[in-house]
C-alpha cells in the first residue's frame, strides 16, 4: 500500500475546510473542532485517494470496514465531553482516526477491534504518525475489557442491537457511553449517563448507519 506522511499546504487548507464544514453542521465542542484540525486523515488513506480524505464522508480500509464519517466521529467524541486524562475505552479501532482524536483531547484510549488485520496494521501506524499512546487490543468489545475497568468514557464506533449491560458495568459512575444501537440498516444515536450502581439516564439521539457489531453481545 503506497502510504505517505507528508502534511503539506494542500492537506492543511483541506483540513481546515472540513473543519468549517463541521461547525456549519452543527459540531459546536471548540476542542473537537480543534482536534479534528490537528489530525492527517489523509494518513489513514492510501495516497491515490487523498482528495478523498477532507470529504464529509466514510470511507473503505479494507476488510469490509470503513472509516467512519468526519461529522460522526465529531459528533460521538462531542457526546463524551472528554476531559484530560478521561480513561476511556474505544470499541472498534478501524483506521484508529478517532482513536488519534480522542489522544489529542488528552483522553487515556483503551481501544479494541475484533479484525486481526485492521489491529495489526493501526497499532503499527499509530505510533509512526506521532500517536504513541494508545493501548491496543485484539477481540471481542461488544463484552468490553473487564480487566482494564472501569472506564470514564466508552465510545462504541459500530451499530449495536443493544446497549450490553457489561459495558454499563464497567462504567465509572457520573461516566458516559455514546453507542449506536437499531437493526443493521439504521441505528439511533444513544448516550447513557451511569448516575449511580444501577442508575441510568438515556437519551436518544440522531439516525447514522455503521457497520455492524459483531460479537457475543451484539450481532
Ligand atoms: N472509528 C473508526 C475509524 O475512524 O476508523 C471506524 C470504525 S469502523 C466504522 C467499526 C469497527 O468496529 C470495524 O473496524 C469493525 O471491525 C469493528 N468491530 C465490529 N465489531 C466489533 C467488536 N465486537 N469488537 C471490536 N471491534 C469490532
Amino acid at each position: 500500500m503506497a502510504r505517505n506522511y507528508i502534511d503539506n499546504y494542500r492537506e492543511k487548507g483541506a483540513r481546515k475546510k472540513l473543519v468549517e464544514e463541521l461547525a456549519k453542521k452543527g459540531i459546536e465542542d471548540e476542542h473537537v473542532l480543534a482536534a479534528i484540525g490537528k489530525v492527517p486523515r489523509h494518513y489513514f488513506f492510501d495516497e491515490t485517494f487523498w482528495n478523498q480524505a477532507y470529504k464529509d464522508i466514510a470511507f473503505p480500509i479494507g476488510e469490509g470496514q470503513t472509516i467512519s464519517q468526519p461529522y460522526t466521529v465529531a459528533y460521538q467524541t462531542q457526546l463524551l465531553h472528554i476531559r484530560k486524562n478521561d480513561k476511556v475505552l474505544e470499541i472498534g479501532t478501524g483506521s484508529g482516526y478517532q482513536t488519534c482524536i480522542l489522544l489529542e483531547l488528552g483522553a487515556k484510549v483503551y481501544t479494541i477491534e475484533r479484525q486481526e488485520k485492521l489491529y495489526e496494521q493501526t497499532r503499527r501506524v499509530l505510533p509512526h504518525i506521532g500517536y504513541k499512546k494508545a493501548n491496543f487490543f485484539l477481540g471481542d468489545g461488544s463484552i468490553g475489557i473487564a480487566v482494564h475497568a472501569p472506564y470514564d468514557k466508552i465510545i462504541v464506533t459500530a451499530g449495536a442491537p443493544t446497549v450490553p449491560d457489561v459495558l454499563l458495568r464497567q462504567l465509572k459512575i457520573g461516566g458516559i457511553i455514546v453507542i449506536p444501537v437499531g437493526d443493521e440498516k439504521s441505528q439511533k444515536m444513544i448516550t447513557v449517563l451511569k448516575v449511580g450502581e444501577n442508575d441510568y439516564e438515556k437519551v436518544e439521539l440522531d439516525t447514522f448507519r455503521f457497520v455492524p457489531l459483531v460479537g457475543d453481545k451484539a450481532w
